[in-house]
């Protein structure tokens, strides 16, 4: 057997797609390469700018923010990291300190914020009503947790958040877009998308690169495995587009690739029209489509639902 095409050294990993075949030196130096030509083709990060990075304390987000603290060698970047304690027993303790511990070892400095301080209840008291809704759990998270991010990152005073949504996660949520009938939405996915109304940009560095080459990325760079995952994970659409995707990649390598590539496109199409036109919440002030944000639509929900514990 040949070794890495790079250097000759032992292969750890060949990607099936191209057929190229990659120790484990050059495979790492290859996501940490693909990661800043992502950001500089799409101009994600400007000169000097502070920049926050979604820290969940996963392994696709601690890698997030060691790459972006290697890339940032000459610190011409401050970086912050944010974690989202969503309140969900068991589950976010150990990535909250996965992400402190990898916070610290690289000194940046790191801003937790909850849904129990910012929305007054905490992800597992929201569930709670789980039979009468129709909304999956993820989406009813998602909706708050989209916006903890965007109060973290003004109060941690960034110009743009870099979230460490892969290449799976991309084309997931183009095609989960497609299936629930949210054209408006598949234009949020551009790459350079911006609401004017809200300044804070956000951003996908690994929007590029396969969730199987992070993991193993994270693995070969000792970055700890969450031991449990979501509970609420399994729910919805999401894991069967998932495990559809992944079947797809396994019949057809590239497949993924090409996906993205065609998302992009139609992404570039809509995203002129996409949320031009909103306006300001009467409730809390954040821009919304109708007057009401979702946000403050579903906490509604959760009030009107939930009795909490005294
Ligand atoms: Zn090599
Ligand atoms: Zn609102």
């Amino acid at each position: 057997m040949s070794g890495c095409v790079r250097c000759g050294a032992n292969i750890v990993y060949t990607r099936r797609y191209s057929g190229e075949s990659l120790c484990s030196s050059c495979f790492r130096n290859s996501l940490v390469e693909k990661t800043r030509k992502t950001i500089s083709k799409y101009h994600m990060i400007d000169y000097g700018e502070r920049v926050g990075v979604a820290v969940s304390g996963g392994k696709d987000s601690l890698s997030l923010l060691k790459i972006l603290q290697g890339l940032n060698q000459f610190k011409k970047n401050e970086l912050v990291a944010i974690s989202i304690d969503e309140g969900v027993e068991g589950y976010r303790d150990e990535a909250i300190a996965h992400a402190k511990k990898l916070t610290e070892e690289l000194h940046v400095q790191h801003i937790i914020v909850s849904y129990k301080e910012l929305f007054g209840f905490s992800l597992d008291q929201a569930l709670d009503w789980k039979d009468e809704r129709d909304i999956s759990s993820c989406g009813f998270c998602g909706v708050f947790r989209r916006r903890a991010i965007d109060e973290a990152a003004i109060k941690a005073d960034v110009g743009v958040v870099a979230t460490a949504h892969n290449l799976d996660d991309y084309v997931q949520t183009f095609l989960m877009n497609l299936l629930h009938g949210d054209v408006e939405r598949i234009g949020w996915l551009d790459p350079t998308y911006s609401d004017d109304s809200f300044p804070i940009r956000r951003v996908k560095p690994f929007m590029e690169i396969y969730e199987e080459e992070l993991a193993l990325f994270a693995f070969l760079s000792g970055i700890p495995f969450q031991s449990v995952s979501c509970p609420y994970m399994h729910e919805g659409l999401r894991s069967e587009v998932r495990d559809y995707l992944n079947e797809m990649e396994t019949n057809h390598p590239g497949m993924k690739n090409v996906l993205l590539r065609s998302s992009l496109q139609v992404v570039s199409k809509l995203s002129s029209e996409a949320g031009r036109q909103s306006i300001p919440c009467t409730v809390c002030g954040n821009p919304s489509s109708s007057g009401v944000c979702s946000v403050c639509r579903m906490k509604d929900l959760v009030n009107a639902h939930v009795k909490y514990p005294k």
